[in-house]
């Protein structure tokens, strides 16, 4: 019996979801209790599954054939190792009929599973994640220390097996920068040193000028240039790129320091930056060791000392404390059906993303969906409130499937398919609450 076989299928529940022997008559004989019949889901998943154990096999099969093509080279008197590789490469492309760079990013993903992380390989060989997840945690493990590395791996088999790709891929990068951010000021610190601006000439009367300096101030000058142009860019009788008016007013800003002569919407546009400071870090410097580091918007943890001055000072940089800011209403329950601005903010940026399993659309670009909808009672609330893509949100009010908030998970969605499967998806952030004085220390983040 095949899995197309649809008749026998349906009408056996005693029929099992296995390659398990069948009697004369065409039906399991073995594993007879209990098993569900499987559904049209089911059968995707199932060959994906097989797809993800033929990965492993390949993995290991391509490591044999390099290694064992270094051992005979070495046997027989030893072409240099390079020499081989090489050879190898060009043997397996023209096998596989792929570019050989391809089959040098097969041979460094076979080598890698194999050598370093065994743990994900044997994952992958029980389908426990797919060969996308295993390339994405080669990756992002590999730009790692090897000592951070090794301590990240079964968190990161784990992370593979929960999460969509997307997910995944944001989850691990952000857990390789705070586990490496521990040594971050000195590093930091080091790199600083470095600082400078070069000129380098580029031709036909052009040059590029090229300044290394704190990522952080980088992306603050860049952001201002980009905030002046676009105002620049809005008037209806200008004619130059978005690019050609940031790169003029570069050089306006540097050579005379003077903004003068812009158009009054392009002034006093100053630098921002989102620094994400936990309270702890900023009250105490003996806490700030357990606590979460500072983090820049999209750029990852920052230096302490960088962070407290940021967050002390400057106009300019939106502080958001893990602690909600001062005034933002979490909550107008039914008084109001459209959340207020600082709700809306808040929701999207604990969010980061649409709230739909797997989507990755940046939830600036979301609709504000309430959980529990508006008519059938639900308050306008953050526990109420996520961010969900256009298509998405479509999909939950028309699409037969159902969501609901976790309660007490902090935002997180629980959806349930049409055809009854279930998935939890968690916000990117944690916005956290804390208890009143008496009740001593905050909650946990
Ligand atoms: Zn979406």
């Amino acid at each position: 019996m095949t899995p197309s076989d649809d008749d026998s299928f349906a009408a056996d529940e005693s029929a099992v979801w296995d390659a398990e022997p069948v009697d004369d008559a065409g039906w399991y004989v073995d594993g007879v209790d209990a098993a569900p019949v499987p559904d049209d889901v089911d059968r995707v998943t199932e060959v994906a599954d097989m797809m993800a154990v033929f990965a492993a096999q390949r993995v290991l099969r391509v490591e044999a054939l390099r290694r064992n093509a270094l051992d005979d080279a070495a046997r027989y008197g030893g072409a240099i190792e390079s020499v081989v590789d090489r050879s190898v490469r060009l043997e397996l492309a023209a096998a596989l009929r792929v570019t050989e760079h391809a089959a040098a990013s097969l041979l460094g993903f076979a080598e890698a599973l194999v050598h370093r992380y065994p743990a994900a390989l044997d994952s992958l060989g029980r389908a426990g994640m797919t060969e996308r997840h295993a390339e994405i945690l080669v990756d992002l493990l590999d730009s790692a220390e090897p000592d951070v590395r090794k301590r990240l791996v079964p968190r990161a088999v784990e992370l593979a097996g929960e999460l969509a790709v997307g997910s995944f891929r944001r989850a691990l990068r952000r857990l390789v920068e705070l586990e490496q951010s521990a040594t971050l000021a000195e590093r930091h610190e080091a790199a600083l040193q470095g600082r400078r601006v070069v000129v380098e000439p580029a031709g036909d009367g052009m040059a590029w000028i090229h300044s290394l300096g704190p990522e952080v101030e980088a992306h603050a000058i860049y952001n201002r240039l980009t905030a002046k142009a676009k105002a620049i860019c809005a008037h209806p009788d200008e004619t130059r790129t978005l690019d050609q008016v940031r790169a003029d007013i570069f050089g306006d800003l540097l050579i005379d320091g003077d903004t003068a002569h812009l158009a009054p919407e392009a002034r006093g546009i100053r630098a921002t930056v989102a620094v994400t400071v936990p309270v702890l870090t900023l009250l105490d410097e003996s806490q700030a060791a357990d606590a979460a580091p500072a983090v820049v918007e999209g750029l990852g943890p920052i230096p302490l000392a960088k962070a407290r001055e940021l967050a002390g000072g400057a106009d300019g940089w939106t502080r958001i404390l893990t602690h909600p800011e001062t005034g933002v209403v979490l909550s107008v329950g039914r008084d109001q059906y459209r959340p207020p601005p600082a709700l809306r903010r808040l929701a999207r940026w604990r969010a980061d993303r649409c709230m739909a399993p797997g989507c990755g659309i940046p939830a600036a670009r979301c609709e504000i969906d309430h959980t529990i909808a508006w008519e059938h009672g639900g308050p306008t609330a953050l526990d109420n409130l996520a961010p969900l893509c256009k298509g998405h949100h479509t999909i939950k009010h028309h699409g037969g499937w159902q969501v609901e908030q976790v309660d007490g998970s902090g935002g997180a969605l629980h959806w349930t398919s049409p055809s009854g499967r279930h998935y939890t998806v968690h916000p990117e952030r944690r916005v956290p609450v804390f208890r009143a004085a008496a009740e001593t220390a905050p909650a946990p983040f």
